[in-house]
């Protein structure tokens, strides 16, 4: 099966890579919905929130945590969101885990 994020995470593919570490990558999403838009991806394939297993909560809190730093990163001092979309009501469209970090603008709420 091919995954275009295990393609980036692998170095297949090209990405903007803002930052990566073990287990995760972070990179800019190609379609950003804020001046900030990054995605933060596990290296591993896992397809959606809802395929975390129990067996990877630290990686779970590692994809947070890479979240918050990118978001120090990028200056985002006034805040930001992180969302995960999951499934198709989600609005999930990649099967592979991602977090988005928007930020660089003031969010509405609640999102379409
Ligand atoms: P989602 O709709 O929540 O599954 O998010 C998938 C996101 O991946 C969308 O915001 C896309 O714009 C983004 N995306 C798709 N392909 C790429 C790519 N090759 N590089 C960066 N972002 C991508």
């Amino acid at each position: 099966m091919s995954c275009i994020f295990c393609g980036i995470a692998n170095g297949e593919v090209e990405a903007e890579v803002i930052g990566e570490g073990d287990r995760w990558i972070a990179f800019r999403d190609t379609n950003p919905q804020a001046p900030t838009h990054v995605l933060v991806v596990p290296r591993e394939h896992i397809e959606s929130l809802s395929a975390l297993e129990e067996s990877r909560t630290e990686l779970a809190g590692e994809l947070l945590r890479a979240a918050a730093s990118m978001a120090r990163q990028e200056g985002l001092e006034a805040g930001y969101r992180v969302v995960a979309n999951t499934w198709s009501d989600g609005g999930q469209t990649v099967p592979h885990l991602h977090l988005h970090l928007l930020g660089g603008r003031k969010l509405r709420w609640p999102p379409g």
